[in-house]
């Protein structure tokens, strides 16, 4: 049966490219990067080549990069780290949709007796900039609103979202683990402070990212141990992990986005024209090359993702990390969509390994597979 991984806002393909670049340092290279002795110090070569390859593509210094375990460890750190520097500071800003790794992090803190405002977003999923701006007080430590979102694809304004911390003076967060090397950041361009990164999201190895932390910015670390990465994020650094991040950066193209975009764009056209009662969520055009998101009216989206499955094609419904439940994503529902409609949506991500028979299989599968499901849906 034919394999069709349509689930890459999950996880990805480690690039053949990447596991080559990885492996010398598990077996040859393996010296810890503070250990003074050769390896130890090849080791370390190692990680500030990739530093300075991550940094570059930010147009940031190497000393402005953090390797941290991912993309949830870079959350963290970013969201406590400034509020541990800036204790008199009792409000945060974010919006009603966050990826799981800042939205919890946000509902504990608001538990702990820090205020918390939630920015609310228009159909498309664009946070509503006014009361962004109004909301900003004397005691705001930080505004945290997610790049490109993980679920419906939509790429915030970034530029103007920083820009209006920036002249209010708050830290400005943006977690931009699915918009990083698809989506042009320019650290000297986009006021952001801090900006979280992972590999796994760009066929990179699972369990490195980073975070870029603008010069000056006031952040303490939240864990103790040794003075690793100037002293913000204490462990031995994960070298093969850190090594294959920036390979994984090296080769991501812009060649590849415009080929992903056309097909993204194709499995959209196909799917609205050839199935009746569906709809794009997200924004039409400020979207992520590769997410298309597509709610089927009247019927479960786990139903579709099963019978897809048993299809060989991988996709997912919401977010990953909250598919386990059967609530409406917390996305969808920020949208303002009906709550019927709310459950049958079905997210579709792709890679540079995504073909065109790849999509052609996935429509060609999924139109008998809605018909079906509409017949025995209990909504009428
Ligand atoms: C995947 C993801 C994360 C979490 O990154 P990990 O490296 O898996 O911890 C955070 N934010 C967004 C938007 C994501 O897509």
């Amino acid at each position: 049966m034919r394999e069709v991984y349509l689930d890459n806002g999950a996880t990805t393909r480690v690039a053949d490219e990447v596991l080559k670049a990885m492996k010398p340092y598990y077996t040859d290279d393996y010296g810890n990067p503070s250990s003074t002795h050769t390896p130890g110090q090849r080791a370390r070569e190692a990680v500030e080549k990739s530093r300075e390859t991550i940094a570059r593509r930010l147009n940031a210094g190497p000393e402005e990069i953090i390797f941290t375990s991912g993309g949830t460890e870079s959350d963290n750190l970013a969201i406590r780290g400034v509020l541990k520097a800036n204790p008199d500071k009792r409000h945060i800003i974010t919006s009603r949709i966050e990826h799981p790794a800042v939205l919890k992090t946000c509902r504990e803190l608001e538990k702990n007796g820090y205020g918390v405002t939630w920015l609310d977003v228009d159909k498309y999923g664009l946070v509503d900039m006014d009361q962004l701006e109004a909301s900003i007080k004397d005691d705001t430590a930080l505004v945290s609103v997610i790049h490109g979102n993980n679920e419906i694809g939509t790429v915030q304004d970034i530029k103007g979202i920083g820009e209006i911390c920036k002249e209010k003076n708050v830290i400005f967060h943006t977690d931009a683990v699915q918009s990083f090397t698809k989506e042009e950041i320019d650290v000297r361009k986009i006021p952001a402070d801090l900006i979280s990164m992972s590999a796994h999201k760009i066929h990179g190895p699972k369990g490195i990212g980073a975070l870029y932390i603008r010069k000056g910015t006031g952040i303490k670390p939240v864990s103790s141990g040794g003075e690793h990465e100037f002293r913000m994020r204490p462990g031995t650094e994960n070298v093969p992990g850190i090594v294959g991040f920036a390979e994984a950066v090296r080769i991501s193209s812009g060649i590849d986005k415009e080929r992903i975009m056309m097909l993204r764009d194709r499995i959209i056209r196909r799917v609205l024209d050839e199935i009746p009662d569906t709809r794009l969520n997200g924004h039409p055009k400020k979207r992520l090359c590769n997410n298309a998101n597509i709610t089927f009216s009247r019927i479960e989206g786990e139903s579709i993702m099963l019978h897809l499955d048993l299809k060989g094609i991988q996709v997912s419904t919401g977010s990953a990390c909250s598919s386990q439940s059967l609530e409406p994503s917390h996305v969808i529902t920020a949208l303002g969509l009906p709550p019927e409609d709310s459950h049958g949506s079905i997210r579709f991500t792709l890679s540079r390994y995504t073909t065109e028979g790849d999509i052609d299989y996935c429509v060609d599968e999924l139109k008998p597979i809605i018909e079906n499901l509409r017949k025995i849906s209990p909504f009428k």
